[in-house]
């Protein structure tokens, strides 16, 4: 194929336009995916069931430390009706049937007791368990809002290289002869359509070229392209 060096070197600069836009092709689409969000996004997810089973687990204790402290207040208040009873009453088997019932209270509040303080432990426990999953809440979503800003500024660079790459590609292509450029397309749809000559190596398909095709692409005059026969990309001397 005949061609310039001028010419040639406007393919070359063709293919790393296109090579440089589709990586950030890709690149945006990556972001736009929101990929990068979507671990943290689950993290944050999975400390709000967190959060909320510790929360409901504090409510439930909060009812039952009610539960038990109404019930210390009942035995309470029996035990001051029975030590009434006790310093006024002169007759022994009365007294004797109280002693026994204040005996039945006494351990009754000890049992209440414990379990309050039990109850307590727990709720408390929980209750950290709350303020901890709130803070971790907090810094992921802080996190995620620190990565949404920045994914929105990325989005936006990325959406201007991404036009002045497209619009670089359609002044050089506009500036290389039709019939080049179409077989250069041809080759496009096929793979790497060209590279440079690097030693004895094409530099689209990496293999050496042989000895005989070495020096019949290095013979060539200036402004013939010569192909690689391994890959049929236009080799640039
Ligand atoms: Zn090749």
């Amino acid at each position: 194929m005949k061609a310039t060096p001028g010419q040639q070197q406007v393919l070359l600069k063709i293919n790393e336009l296109e090579n440089v836009l589709l990586r950030s092709k890709k690149a945006l689409t990556e972001l736009e995916s929101g990929s990068a969000l979507r671990e943290l996004q689950d993290e944050l997810r999975s400390s709000s069931e967190l959060m909320l089973a510790a929360q409901a687990r504090y409510e439930n204790l909060e009812v039952d430390i009610a539960r038990v402290l109404t019930d210390l207040e009942l035995v309470d208040s029996r035990i001051s009706r029975d030590l009434d009873r006790l310093s006024t009453s002169t007759v022994p088997k009365d007294i004797a049937g109280v002693q026994s019932e204040l005996a039945a209270l006494e351990s009754r509040k000890s049992l209440l007791e414990t379990s309050e303080l039990e109850l307590l432990e727990t709720r408390d426990a929980a209750g950290f368990e709350v303020a901890e999953s709130k803070k971790l809440r907090a810094e992921l979503s802080d996190k995620i809002s620190a990565i949404e800003a920045s994914i929105a500024v990325e989005l936006g660079k990325l959406q201007s290289t991404v036009s002045s790459l497209q619009e670089q590609l359609r002044i050089t292509k506009a500036s290389a002869p039709a019939e080049l450029l179409e077989a250069y397309e041809r080759k496009a749809s096929r793979g790497v359509p060209i590279g440079r000559l690097d030693e004895r190596d094409c530099g689209a398909c990496r293999i050496a070229l042989t000895s005989a095709v070495f020096s019949e692409v290095t013979g060539a005059s200036a402004d013939e392209l010569p192909t690689c026969p391994n890959c049929e990309a236009f080799l640039v001397r």
